[in-house]
């Protein structure tokens, strides 16, 4: 029995032949006992009243997996924080929340989306505070749908606009941050996206080991998880892998 981690598939009504071949990944996990999705699953989400074929095939593909057996497991991302509960349900998913600890083996390890360690971008901090506000969220989701697909197509272009003009290096993690959620948290391993930066960092702070696995964003061509398979867990290395994987 294998444990699943994705992240940032950024599915969108615009990309039908990634959604397809996430619905055959889905397909193809027999062996899953959970599915962890931690965030940007969708491009963009401006409510669960929001019905459309893309929601309705990813429920479907969801619900018959978490039917054979396997729990599923929803965080929000910077892309899709106004998922809930409702469709979390239609899919047989729980909604994981954010800096949520989950024991895999021996060990414990602490799951984010990532955007919260991106300290150095400032500007993206503050805005950041705003949407996870829940009363601005439901400020958000009494307008009408017409409204709010207004505001996210406005949203989509200003982050394109700020993000073009941003140095990369502060769109990434801040070490600083990460030392301290994992100090905060008690563990030395965590898993998260957002950063687009796939990798498996491993680091000494003090004499403690510490290990950050980065899942990287899918395209039409590629995928990319972490697999746990506690068969292999003696190594952590091997117990807990970074895999890309073609999604044709
Ligand atoms: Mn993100």
């Amino acid at each position: 029995m294998t444990t699943y981690f994705i992240s940032d598939l950024h599915l969108s009504l615009h990309s039908p032949e990634l959604a397809q071949g996430f619905c055959r990944f889905i397909g193809n996990l027999k062996d899953a006992e959970a599915l962890y999705i931690l965030g940007d699953f969708f491009d963009a989400w401006i409510g669960d009243d929001f019905d459309t074929p893309l929601s309705q095939t990813v429920a479907t593909s969801l619900s018959s997996l978490s039917e054979s057996g396997c729990r599923v497991f929803i965080m929000h991302g910077n892309r899709d924080f106004l998922l809930g509960k409702e469709y979390c349900q239609r899919c047989g998913a729980e909604l994981l929340e954010e800096g949520s600890l989950i024991t895999l083996g021996d060990q414990t390890v602490l799951l984010l989306h990532g955007d919260s360690l991106c300290t150095d971008d400032t500007q993206y901090q503050t805005l950041r505070t705003m949407l996870r506000n829940p009363q601005w969220q439901q400020g958000i989701l009494a307008k009408s749908i017409d409204e709010r697909l207004q505001i996210a197509k406005q949203a989509r272009m200003d982050s394109s606009e700020s993000n073009a003009a941003k140095n990369q290096d502060i769109m990434d993690v801040n070490q600083n941050a990460v030392q301290a959620e994992l100090d905060k948290a008690g563990v030395t391993t965590l898993i998260h996206g957002h950063t687009h930066r796939p990798h498996d960092h491993k680091w000494s702070h003090g004499d403690q080991g510490y290990r950050r696995i980065v899942l990287g964003d899918w395209t039409e061509k590629q995928g990319w998880m972490i697999r746990f398979n506690p068969d292999e867990a003696s190594n952590p290395d091997q117990g807990l892998l970074l895999e890309k994987f073609p999604l044709v």
